[in-house]
């Protein structure tokens, strides 16, 4: 069986079932970046209840099946034109920092790239700088994508604090991947359907760009979407002839490696 990580996926979205098929498809552990529930949440209190089902409930379903749950912490882009609320989440958030499974701040970003969205990206990236933590960038979809991406890299590099090798650019495509490689970021390549990549374009996009700081995950939420996407991009792999060192890079290895730079880290037997 090929051991893998699935480094992002909304496991609360998700039914024990999966958890069970996960790991019997090879999973070892996944991360699960805070994001929005399906409709906007109203007070502070929701996203205290919110975080603790991640830092307490997950990691408990996940260890049932061996597999590791770690998680990332934020009030996301679709809830952030609400800008006094996003004010109160992140002034909580560090009630949640010590909790042992939390790798960082995320999946902030931006979902229609509004002045709003951005003021509260950048607040989050200030919180994440003064408590030295790793940060999940989600990039918008479709039409939004190419400019966001293009707004959250500069106001990135726009915080001299910013070191690029702790920040990971999720849900790059064709045309953004580059930008964010050059510009020293991890990089998230997400397997959903309708909107994001299929398997077969991510193995072309790693045959292009090789397999240095690229990440490859199912985004598995309330949607149509896949919680077995990671192992069908191991599938594609094999079948164009990859190594097993090499697909063991982009499913496994290299999500580890990222994480590992978080200050709460600990290891794991190979
Ligand atoms: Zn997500």
């Amino acid at each position: 069986m090929f051991g893998y990580i699935d480094p992002h996926i909304h496991m609360i979205s998700r039914v024990t079932d999966d958890y069970e098929r996960m790991a019997m498809a090879g999973c070892r552990a996944v991360s699960e970046p805070a994001f929005w529930a399906g409709f906007d949440r109203g007070t502070v209190h929701g996203f205290r209840d919110y975080f603790r089902h991640l830092t307490e409930v997950e990691p408990k379903r996940a260890a049932q099946f061996h597999i590791r749950h770690y998680c990332w912490l934020c009030i996301n882009a679709k809830e952030a034109e609400n800008v006094t609320l996003s004010r109160e989440v992140i002034a909580m958030i560090p009630e949640f920092l010590d909790r042992p499974g939390v790798l960082g701040i995320g999946e902030i970003g931006l979902n229609k790239n509004t002045a709003n969205e951005a003021t509260v990206f950048q607040e989050h990236v200030d919180l994440a700088m003064k408590t030295n933590e790793l940060i999940l960038v989600h990039t918008p979809h479709l039409e939004d994508k190419l400019k966001g991406t293009r707004m959250i890299i500069d106001m990135l590099k726009g915080d001299s604090r910013v070191n690029p090798a702790r920040v990971c650019i999720d849900h790059v495509e064709e045309h953004t991947v580059r930008a964010a490689l050059d510009a020293g970021f991890w990089c998230g390549m997400t397997l959903y359907p309708t909107t994001k990549c299929t398997p077969a374009r991510a193995a072309d996009i790693l045959e292009r760009f090789g397999t240095g700081r690229i990440l490859v995950n199912s985004a598995g939420d309330w949607g149509k979407s896949d919680p077995l996407a990671v192992p069908q991009l191991v599938q594609e792999l094999r079948r164009r002839g990859w190594a097993n060192c090499d697909i063991a890079t982009v499913v496994h290895d290299n999500p580890l490696t990222f994480w590992r730079q978080s200050r709460r880290w600990q290891d794991w037997p190979a």
